[in-house]
């Protein structure tokens, strides 16, 4: 099921600059179909297994990978995502790499970053490589570093949340000056926290559960 209630308040919520992108892990192929005919074309798996059981629904859905994402599944996903949001290593941008000149493709990615400082399920890149991930990602060149993702602190205290996100903005608008125009994407924000994140300069939000459940 979908919900069309929580779609309409997210679309209110969103500001023009932010885009929505569904995430639409265990959620089936009718409900897939049923934001796709309201116009939605950014949708998000995090696992390659099930992404490769719904790529064949529409030619236009443009596939975000959102997961933790093993080198061994690279070269089975990569023909169907356009955008790699958890990069999260160079070994895997290596592997990209490798894997895109052998089909001859470009892909955007975003390098994930691990924020919250006391998560205990922490995935992503350390803040403190930030630099030197960035520059090194410039010897991939069939890999577009087009900004950067990162997830939220698992709390229902707002302040923690907004401050960690502030935290985000700023490590990206430190990215930028390095990186140029080209990094323009900062994820950031789900189901329970994408107001926040609104706030906190966001262009980009994943949102599951809220749009699917009641
Ligand atoms: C599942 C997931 C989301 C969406 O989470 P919801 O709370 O269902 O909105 C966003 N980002 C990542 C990386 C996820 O794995």
């Amino acid at each position: 099921m979908i919900n069309i209630e929580h779609y309409k308040q997210v679309k209110q919520d969103l500001p023009a600059h932010t885009e929505l992108c569904v995430v639409s892990k265990r959620r089936s192929r009718e409900d897939i179909l049923a934001y796709y005919d309201l116009g939605e074309r950014l949708f998000a798996e995090n696992k390659a297994q099930e992404l490769l059981t719904k790529t064949d629904l529409k030619d236009d859905i443009r596939w975000s990978f959102i997961g933790h994402l093993q080198r061994n599944k690279v070269r089975q996903i990569l023909p169907y995502v356009s955008l790699i949001q958890s990069l999260d290593s160079l070994e895997l941008a290596e592997v990209i790499e490798k894997e895109c000149t052998r089909i001859d493709k470009t892909v955007d990615v975003l390098a994930e970053f691990h924020l919250a400082v006391n998560d205990t399920n922490k995935t992503g890149l350390d803040e403190a490589d930030a630099l030197s991930f960035v520059r090194a990602c410039r010897q991939f060149p069939h890999l577009r570093l087009t900004g950067m993702m990162a997830m939220g602190p698992h709390t229902d205290d707002e302040q923690e949340i907004r401050r960690v996100f502030m935290h985000g903005q700023e490590l990206f608008a430190a990215l930028q000056k390095e990186c140029g125009d080209t990094f323009t994407t900062l994820s950031m924000g789900m189901s329970h926290d994408y107001r926040i994140a609104c706030t906190c300069g966001s262009t980009m939000v994943r949102i599951g559960s809220y749009l699917f459940e009641d």
